[in-house]
């Protein structure tokens, strides 16, 4: 049955998560006239109550599918509700899905709402329809919203302005492993969570857990906190959810939502504009004839930008 806009709005009225699933699909649909009901919608609903908006990242195999479900458990037992979305903007060889062929999280899936990654997009459009699905998930109500990436850097920083909490997940690892991590996506940790702290791993990952907190120092001043937990044995997994609960129960915890999203805001309409350059074709023939007189020596790089920031002006 085709639904109209009414339908939605009274489905999320009704806290029909059947209506909530079919609301995102339409954000993701690439037909306009689903666009068009999606934005009508949002700009219908109204947030009653902020969502604690948590991201959590890390590579593949360091256990982000183990850690959701028993994360997520533990906040459902704790009278929390919960959806979880996935991000992959990597995925297009695999055609998408990092959740939906798992079954690691299949206790969840019955007792949260949880939807795979938008399969094939590119990097921008993943973004925005990771901001819509956001506003979406909050407007219905949920308490908590888990942004689930993979860790590949740009989409980390685009997702990170997204949430109000982000957290990294690590392995044990030794101190040359740790020397590569990159410093940026560090940076970005509200939280760090070295998993798989169980059996013959434990003391590598308190030694793990020291050498972090020895170059987070020499990496900046803002406090981070650094966990241990094993998401497969379910230990420091309750400690870490009474930590996110008691600290988004401060207000404080939504403060920097406003800053954040003005720098997305701004990365997101500079990438479209970019994009759109890309697209005119008088800029494309400008490009190329000033980088090759670049080449050649017949301009000098000054004279290029200045021709085509003239170019931009007076073209078309
Ligand atoms: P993802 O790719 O980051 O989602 O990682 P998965 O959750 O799929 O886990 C990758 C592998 O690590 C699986 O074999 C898990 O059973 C294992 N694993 C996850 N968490 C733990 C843990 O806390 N301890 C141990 N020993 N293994 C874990």
């Amino acid at each position: 049955v085709k639904l109209n806009l009414k339908d939605y709005i009274q489905g999320f009225k009704e806290k029909d998560i059947s209506i909530l699933a079919r609301a995102i699909t339409l954000i993701e649909s690439q037909k306009s006239e689903h666009k068009e009901i999606a934005l009508e919608l949002i700009s219908n609903l109204k947030v009653k109550k902020k969502s604690v908006v948590l991201g959590i990242s890390g590579t593949p195999g360091v256990g982000k599918s183990t850690f959701i479900e028993s994360f997520g458990l533990d906040l459902i037992d704790k009278g929390k509700s919960l959806a979880v979305l996935a991000v992959d903007p990597s995925s297009t060889v695999t055609g998408g899905s990092i959740l939906g062929d798992k079954t690691r999280m299949s206790e969840l899936s019955q007792k949260a709402f949880i939807r795979p990654s938008p399969s094939g997009s590119a990097l921008g459009g993943v973004a925005l329809k990771t901001k819509e699905a956001i506003t979406l998930c909050e407007c219905f109500g949920f308490d908590f919203i888990i942004i689930e990436t993979v860790g590949v850097g740009q989409s980390e920083s685009n997702i990170s302005k997204l949430v109000d909490h982000f957290i990294l997940l690590m392995q044990p690892a030794a101190g040359d492993d740790l020397q590569a991590i990159k410093r940026g996506i560090l940076e970005l940790a509200d939280s760090i969570i070295v998993n798989k702290a169980d059996g013959d791993l434990k003391n590598k990952a308190q030694i793990t857990k020291n050498q972090l907190e020895n170059s987070l120092e020499i990496l900046r001043h803002r406090k981070i906190d650094i966990h241990l937990v094993s998401a497969l044995y379910q230990s420091g997994i309750s400690e870490f959810s009474d930590f996110i609960i008691k600290s988004s129960s401060d207000k404080k915890f939504f403060d920097k939502r406003d800053e954040q999203l003005r720098q997305w805001g701004e990365n997101i309409l500079e990438m479209a504009v970019l994009e759109s350059l890309e697209g005119n074709k008088h800029y494309r023939e400008l490009k190329t004839k000033l980088v090759n007189d670049l080449i050649n020596n017949n301009k000098t790089a000054q004279e290029c930008v200045e021709l085509i920031k003239d170019g931009l002006k007076y073209g078309n």
